[in-house]
């Protein structure tokens, strides 16, 4: 393949703050540099393919107009149709989705499913609308989205802020623009839908089903077990609160929790009775028999285990040095800044990368594509342990890609991906 020179946003600027973007660029530069990318393929990973931004008009409950902001970002599709989640958050933008979008195709790559990369999102905070107005925001987005998702193109999925529900919307939006001939060919559009909608079971706990099975794996690889571990939650969301449940299930200790609404701590949390007062109350603050606690405090929380499962940035340069943990299990998307990457390292604190700890869900969303195309539904069984053979199996082959190139576990996890991406390239070639 033909040599080119790199993009001006590869290039590394140490001093001045990147945004989300170049973070996902420089990370994905380090592992490049380390296995000798191809420059073409770098050339061309190093850009999304499809960026498409949409103004649509929604009327509200009281008959006042406003005018939303919604993106999908389409990184790369050389292993199959783009994939990626939606997300409804106020801080959502361009370059945000692009970062996002570019950690999907390395997800999908490294746990081996035929997807590329792609996230979308809508900049609105929902917590200002009611479900009626939501539920029109997100018919009016995929209206206006268009021909640029489908089935075999392009598949949405839950993210922040959304959830099956808004996937049944989508669902139906689209079908309803479907000649009436497809409509039961086209399910799979969107996956983490509810399962009377065409779901799959096992798809709710997925991502923190993954994270909890890399969990296992690092604790025999270290020798040890998850049973009397203790571990601290940021977000208890989907994620997070799965994340609790599933590692309280197997013995480990929650001590610490916090969320947007603030933080608790005790001695050991009952990750069950938190996720009712959560549902009631929104939040994890208020929650009897447990103290509050600062951010601050929250970070310097004694654990073995931390798991970050809110949103991106969160350990930093400021916030590395204050954590007093063994692991950090990534169930959140860009949780650790390149800087965070680099303290822990120096700490000795071992990370399993987002892109390969929080996998689980976009895995379980190809087994609901799957079933959605063969008009199967599987038990829980076979999807716990279908999932649990493709993170395990993933989980190896980063080992031993950190091993082989003397790398941390984020760039190893990257050279998987690219591995696999530069070869696609080589044996298909570049059209024309
Ligand atoms: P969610 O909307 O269900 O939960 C988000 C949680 O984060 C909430 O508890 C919220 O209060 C908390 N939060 C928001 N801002 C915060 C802040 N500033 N400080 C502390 N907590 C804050 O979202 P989710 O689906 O659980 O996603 C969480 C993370 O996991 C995101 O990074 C997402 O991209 C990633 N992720 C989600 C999935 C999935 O299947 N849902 C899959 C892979 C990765």
């Amino acid at each position: 393949m033909t040599a080119g020179t790199g993009s001006g946003l590869l290039e590394r600027r140490v001093s001045v703050r990147r945004s989300l973007y170049e973070e996902s660029l420089f990370q994905f530069r380090q592992a490049a540099d380390a296995m000798a990318l191809s420059p073409a393929v770098l050339r061309v990973l190093g850009n999304t393919a499809n960026e498409i931004t949409v103004r649509f008009p929604v009327e509200m409950d009281d008959g006042r107009v406003e005018v939303f902001t919604g993106y999908r970002v389409q990184h790369n599709g050389a292993l199959g149709p783009f994939k990626g989640g939606l997300r409804f958050h106020p801080a959502v933008d361009l370059d945000e989705v692009r970062a996002l979008a570019v950690w999907m195709t390395w997800k999908s790559a490294i746990v081996g499913i035929p997807f590329g990369g792609a996230k979308g999102g809508i900049e609105l905070d929902p917590s200002r609308y009611s479900r009626r107005e939501l539920e029109r925001i997100t018919r009016r987005f995929t209206y206006a989205l268009n021909g640029n998702i489908g089935p075999e193109y392009d598949i949405p999925a839950p993210d922040v802020n959304t959830n099956s529900q808004v996937m049944a919307w989508i669902l139906d939006t689209y079908l309803a623009m479907c000649p009436p001939l497809e409509r039961n060919r086209n399910l799979h559009v969107v996956t983490g839908k509810p399962l009377e909608a065409g779901g799959s079971v096992g798809r709710d706990k997925a991502t923190g089903q993954g994270l909890v099975y890399c969990i296992q794996r690092w604790m025999r690889d270290h020798a040890t077990s998850v049973r009397g571990a203790t571990f601290m939650v940021q977000g208890y969301g989907n994620v997070g609160s799965w994340s609790a449940r599933l590692l309280q299930d197997l013995g480990a200790r929650l001590v610490a929790v916090e969320d947007a609404g603030g933080a608790v701590a005790a001695e050991c949390i009952d990750a069950n009775a938190l996720l009712s007062h959560v549902r009631a109350r929104g939040s994890v603050a208020g929650y009897e028999s447990v103290s509050s606690i600062t951010h601050d405090e929250f970070m310097t929380t004694r654990a073995d285990i931390f798991v970050p499962a809110a949103l991106e940035t969160q350990i930093t340069e400021e916030t590395a040095p204050l954590l007093q943990v063994e692991l950090v299990a990534e169930g959140a998307n860009g949780p650790t800044t390149p800087e965070g990457d680099r303290i822990l390292q120096e700490r000795g604190i071992d990370v399993i990368p987002d892109i390969l700890c929080n996998a689980g869900g976009v895995i379980v969303s190809y087994f609901e594509w799957l079933q959605n195309k063969r008009s199967e539904a599987w038990e829980l069984d076979e999807v716990d342990g279908k999932l649990h053979g493709k993170i395990v199996g993933a989980y190896d082959r980063v080992e031993e890609a950190r091993r082989q190139y003397g790398v941390d576990a984020r760039t190893g996890a990257l050279i998987v991906a690219l591995k696999k991406l530069e070869a696609v390239y080589e044996q298909r070639g570049i059209f024309p």
